[in-house]
């Protein structure tokens, strides 16, 4: 009887999961019926991009990956409550299990222990398309929470963090509620643009946020550069970089997991960090972390080294 109690909710968790991960995919077949016949307005256009700005960018990247787990650089109480509610917004996952697994990510890449790694399914051709699978999306249906042990006490103990894990679903509800309202008045209080607003503000661009995350964790660790030893399979991917706000320079990433700075030579597109960099102009972010020029070329050169002694 106790198995019983005890694996109802598991379940329940687990469809809501699935409606979350496959709903969206169900919006973009319709967008795309929709579009097919009647074309796609700048007002459905502009919903899109804004909410996949505020969300991917905001949200995603800056709010719980560089400021909630790494703690790059320091703001404002209102700048944190903002972004960690552009993260909840994403449906990506509650603040607190997001960041604690993407610890665990960190504490075991690619090895035991790593939720999401495409490299521990075996080896052979099916293995490695059943690991790109698994590091893609399937991961979300078969692992459980993030043990306590990964959990970051700094974020425990700040009343906004928790206050943002705690509502997660009122994100959620705002994250429907914002693009509907925006395509509701901005054609006139038609409720056809509120539909249309729901259709492409938030399903579709769920589901795109949702395949560009996950893009970080299969593909930035199957293809891609490796300029830096970091004793994994993460790698620099330009493509992923460009639609993930800089999110693909994923190997520099590992090697300096503490910097809000992921692109590190000026060709390597970083909108996340452009944006953190106009916070700063404007004041509102504060000890921005990031390795100096001097620091990246003494590493470069000990990788040199390391690659002429193999
Ligand atoms: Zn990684
Ligand atoms: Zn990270």
């Amino acid at each position: 009887m106790k198995t019983l109690n005890k694996t109802r909710p598991v379940s329940l968790e687990k469809i809501m999961v699935f409606v979350a991960v496959f709903l969206p995919l169900l919006g973009v077949l319709v967008a795309m019926i929709r579009m097919w016949g009647w074309g796609i307005t700048r007002v459905e256009l502009s919903n899109l991009i804004l909410f996949y700005i505020i969300t991917g960018l905001g949200g995603i990247t800056v709010g719980y990956h560089r400021l909630f787990t790494h703690n790059s650089f320091k703001t404002y109480p209102t700048i944190r409550l903002l972004l960690g509610i552009a993260g909840g917004m994403a449906l990506n996952g509650s603040l607190f299990e997001w960041c604690f697994r993407h610890r665990k990510h960190h504490v075991h890449s690619d090895t035991e222990g790593d939720d999401h790694s495409p490299h521990l399914q075996g080896k052979g051709f099916w293995n490695s398309l059943r690991g790109l699978w698994h590091s893609h999306t399937g991961w979300i249906f078969s692992v459980g929470k993030p043990e306590e042990r990964y959990a970051i006490q700094r974020l425990r103990n700040d009343p906004i963090s928790v206050f943002l894990d705690r509502h997660f679903v009122s994100w959620i509800i705002l994250s429907a509620l914002l693009p509907t309202l925006f395509g509701w008045v901005l054609t006139s209080f038609s409720w056809e643009g509120a539909v249309l607003g729901l259709l492409w503000g938030f399903f579709v661009r769920v589901c795109l946020v949702h395949h560009i995350t996950w893009s970080i964790n299969s593909i930035c660790h199957l293809w891609g550069t490796r300029p830096f030893a970091t004793g994994d399979h993460s790698r620099n991917n330009l493509l992923c970089a460009i639609f993930a706000f800089g999110e693909g320079w994923h190997n520099n990433h590992h090697k300096w997991q503490w910097s809000a700075k992921q692109g590190l030579f000026w060709w390597q597109i970083d909108p996340s960090w452009w944006f953190i960099c106009l916070l700063k102009k404007l004041g509102l972010v504060w000890d921005v972390k990031a390795p100096t020029r001097e620091e990246i070329a003494k590493v470069m050169a000990g990788v040199r080294v390391e690659k002429h002694a193999v």
